[in-house]
């Protein structure tokens, strides 16, 4: 089995065996690039090694046959006394997973070697000295688990035995006795002393490397970022160039295009006499890459000529790092760049431009998440604020508002109408009511999967977690960061895409985006290049894509907000909310009649309110299907609460007064009670018990279709049934519609289909059955991931899911994104079983998943012919059905 590449062995398309690191080492070599040679082990012997502890069979000789062919290639011995190969042992998995994994350089440095290190570097004493201690500290910190501050607290010593606080400041001799002392401290905690013999140095280094994928930081980040546990880590193995010989060696990092903005032009910083660490540690301050034309022209113009190739090679923006000794350049890492949201439109329509990629790939170059970033109002760039923390961006846009410190306080505050930031160590249940209230959510703890985190982006409010500098105060209502004071009601930012907070109000600013798609910004006259390129892509999107958009919609505005944002219709027109304000008095009529005639006085008074509703709404989707619900949820919800009642009652009879009708009411109300009113007498259940009910707003459908239809106008009605469990359920309810269906139409030439939901599991799983009564499924992915999995869809995120991502038994809660294995599973048997009964019966879905991007992939790839989400989220549908489709 082969475990060991040397770097021209490999290629780019070979992540998943030598991690991204090896790969694109792999690529530049064979580009021709100069890179120090090395070679990668796999992740193949990573995952080995991690199975059973030790190393495979094959691999010590597999190195060891490398090793050779690296001394010969370089001319040197590894840990040779008198003119060594030294070699740097790094980790790389498929994903970038920064600063989470172990490194360790300068490995083959011994008591010997280092002197015939200081020889290659031209009897540079302070360099092999600093260079072995350095060995010592990584080695031993990194492989050996020896307390890093240790090693600090003596370079700190050797520094104040100096009278110095800078590093360059120590001599030969000092670095050589921190190595004294780096040593001992290394056997005290080892019980050994530090290992001279160079290839146990570099066995150990590498079995650390492996066993640094398990570390708990880089676990916690792959729940984080959702990279899977079971990749493993590849090590390469990669000859020493040193950025430290000197003012003409040095190192930096470069981007070939503005990873902020997408703007071309030349980004990136260098610092003379460093190494790559000493960038990383922000010891001493960089400066611009240009200035490297000043201090070393042959290697800027090698650099930029380089960018260049990657670029074109890449197809895409990439970072660089690399390393220049003594006037020698050297490529040490390149990789596909990550960027901004706005970067990456703008990026991928230069790209187009220039000829490197069509607009297919450009497509595949965005997200609708980055498209969501982009609709967010954000603080205007101008600003004069300087952030004061930084924590976790767990939900974006951005926020402004008084401190608070309670939940309470937060909703006594938003209900005087002041905006409010409800600050928190982190956040708990209790905390629900105050982030409701809240305009945004801060906390000093937690990271993208906490709590708070968690909750505020399902309430899509903005929030920033795990803001570590500041220190929270609860008990006297303030929080310190640096030298600042918050108190409760001072005002404070927060931007939930950067994790930035400001004190002070920073001025807002909408995005143009969404003017953009509102109409009210032409991307074509716009001299932003951003709004120029989400039009070009969405274009393309819109000509690619298989699936249609419709939006979830009760009103005429939302609807008509909707078809501006691209919405090919309503896929699920929400009747209760049309029950609410002053026409709850007629509900409350409607439950409380005892005879047939009060309860069809009622009905009769709410048609023509309900009739007027959908003649606005079929305005303003004229030519396009319109999905309008019957009602769904328990009638009680239109009544007031029984406790309320009950202290009405009470109190009005202390008074004395008439409580005939509140004592109606209560009685109603007892009656009522459910247990478990989500399983209870709602959806259809309602109308098979309440005579009329369903009826009277069949007709409204209807007769407002007709009135639309004489006016010249071309209403398409789609009457929905929710919460169909059973054939014979729809088969009732159907036949009591279509006859007023086929009463009213008349000669209107109105076209009426009438279709089901599917959200609980039985119809699913005897969508057959469904499918012949049913002209169209719409999959209520909310109610069905409630019902396959038994989670209450209004308790349980506040509740306990930042305990199940902690753990990870999901990665993201399945009422935000489909859960593909099991509910998701529901949908295909509903789909193959419903088209195979009736063919052509057409299917969409109207739950939340319908506008998250990896559930329109989905419903792309189960042949739905639709998804339907919340106007605002129209695009980002739009765009991933796009995406979908190529
Ligand atoms: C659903 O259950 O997915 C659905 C769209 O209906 P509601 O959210 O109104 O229950
Ligand atoms: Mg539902």
């Amino acid at each position: 089995h082969k475990y060991v590449y040397d770097f021209a062995e490999g290629n780019k398309d070979l992540k998943d065996l030598l991690g991204g690191k090896g790969a694109n080492l792999a690529e530049m070599t064979n580009l021709g690039l100069p890179v120090p040679p090395g070679f990668t082990i796999t992740t193949e012997a990573c995952k080995a090694y991690l199975a059973t502890g030790a190393e495979p069979a094959g691999l010590a000789d597999q190195i060891e046959a490398h090793l050779e062919a690296l001394e010969r290639e370089m001319g040197r011995r590894l840990g040779d006394p008198d003119d060594p190969l030294l070699v740097s042992v790094r980790s790389g998995a498929k994903f970038s997973m920064p600063g989470m994994m172990e490194t360790v350089l300068n490995v083959g440095l011994n008591d010997r070697s280092v002197v015939g290190l200081s020889a290659q570097a031209g009897q540079n004493d302070r360099f092999a000295w600093d260079s072995y201690r350095r060995l010592i500290q990584m080695f031993g910190k990194t492989v050996c688990d020896v307390p890093g501050e240790e090693f600090e607290h003596a370079l700190e010593e050797a520094k104040r035995a100096r009278g110095t606080t800078d590093d360059l400041d120590l001599a030969a001799e000092d670095l050589r006795g921190l190595v004294d002392a780096y040593k001992k401290i290394f056997a005290k905690h080892t019980g050994r002393e530090f290992p001279q013999e160079p290839r146990e140095q570099l066995d150990l280094a590498i079995r650390a490397v492996f066993e640094s994928w398990n570390a708990e930081r880089a676990v916690v980040y792959r729940r984080q970022e959702r990279i899977p546990a079971d990749l493993g880590t590849a090590v390469n193995v990669v000859a020493m160039v040193f950025g430290n010989l000197g003012p003409d060696s040095g190192t930096g990092v470069s981007f070939t295009r503005d990873p902020a903005s997408g703007a071309q032009g030349i980004y990136g910083d260098y610092l003379a006499n460093a190494q790559g660490e000493d960038v990383v540690a922000g010891i001493r301050n960089t400066v611009p890459l240009q200035e490297l034309e000043r201090i070393d022209k042959k290697s800027y113009d090698e650099l930029l000529g380089y960018m260049a190739r990657l670029e074109e090679h890449y197809r895409d923006l990439c970072d660089i790092e690399f390393t220049i000794e003594r006037g020698k350049l050297w490529m040490l890492q390149t990789r596909v760049g990550k960027r901004t949201a706005a970067a990456a439109f703008v990026i991928a329509g230069q790209l187009v431009d220039e000829g490197l990629v069509d607009l297919d790939e450009a497509l595949h170059r965005v997200n609708g998440a980055q498209l969501a970033q982009l609709m967010f109002p954000r603080f205007r760039l101008d600003h004069e604020f300087d952030p004061v923390a930084k924590g976790v961006g767990a939900s974006p846009g951005a926020a402004s508002g008084k401190a608070v410190f309670s939940s309470d306080r937060a909703v006594e505050l938003a209900a005087q109408g002041e905006s409010v930031i409800l600050v928190r160590r982190e956040t708990n249940p209790d905390d629900l009511n105050g982030m409701i209230a809240s305009k945004g959510i801060l906390t000093s703890r937690g990271g993208k999967t906490s709590h708070a985190a968690v909750v505020a982006r399902g309430m899509g409010k903005t929030c920033v977690s795990g803001a570590d500098e500041l220190d929270v105060n609860i008990p006297q209502r303030r929080f310190t960061v640096g030298e600042h004071t918050v108190e409760e009601g001072d005002v404070i930012s927060i931007d939930g895409t950067t994790g930035k907070v400001y004190l002070g109000e920073v001025p807002v600013m909408p995005s143009e985006v969404v003017q953009y798609f509102e109409g009210t910004l032409d991307a074509e006259q716009s001299d932003n290049p951003l709004v120029r390129a989400v039009h070009r892509i969405m274009t393309h999107a819109d000509q690619r894509r298989r699936l249609t958009v419709r939006a979830n919609a009760d009103t005429a505005e939302d609807a008509a907000r909707a078809r501006r944002f691209g919405a090919g219709g309503i896929g699920l027109c929400r009747t209760e909310h049309m029950f609410l304000g002053d026409r709850r008095e007629l509900v409350e009529r409607l439950i409380l009649a005892r005879t047939d005639d009060e309860r069809e006085n009622a009905l009769a008074a709410l048609l023509p309110l309900q009739r007027a509703d959908f003649v606005e709404i079929f305005k303003a989707m004229d030519g396009q299907p319109v999905t309008v619900r019957l009602i769904d949820p328990p009638l009680h919800e239109f009544l007031p609460p029984l406790e309320q009642l009950a202290v009405n009652v009470a109190v009005a009879q202390e008074r004395g007064e008439d409580v005939a009708k509140e004592e109606a009411l209560l009685a109603a109300v007892r009656r009522m009670h459910e247990e478990n009113p989500m399983l209870g007498l709602r959806g259809v259940r309602l109308g098979l018990v309440i005579p009329g009910l369903f009826a009277m707003q069949v007709r409204a459908i209807v007769e407002a279709a007709v009135e639309c239809a004489q006016r010249g106008g071309d209403p398409r009605p789609e009457i929905m049934v929710p919460l169909v469990g059973a054939v014979q359920e729809l088969e009732t309810v159907r036949a009591e519609a279509e006859k007023i269906i086929a009463e009213v139409v008349g000669e209107s030439g109105v076209e009426v289909l009438i279709g089901t939901m599917i959200e609980v599991p039985r119809a699913a799983l005897t969508a057959g059955q469904i499918a012949e009564a049913a002209q169209f499924f719409s999959f209520g992915t909310n109610d069905l991931t409630q019902m396959a999995w038994g989670f209450s869809r209004d308790d349980v995120e506040g509740a306990f899911f930042w305990r199940y991502l902690e753990l990870g038994i999901f990665g993201i809660s399945p009422f935000e994104s489909i859960d593909r294995d099991g509910v998701g599973r529901l949908v295909r048997i509903a789909a193959e079983e419903g088209r195979a009964a009736r063919p052509g019966l057409k299917l969409g879905v109207c739950g939340e998943h319908g506008g998250d991007p990896d559930s329109v992939h989905f419903f792309h790839s189960v042949g739905l012919d639709y998804v339907s989400c919340s106007p605002f989220r129209v695009p980002v549908a739009r765009l991933e059905a796009g995406r979908a489709a190529v």
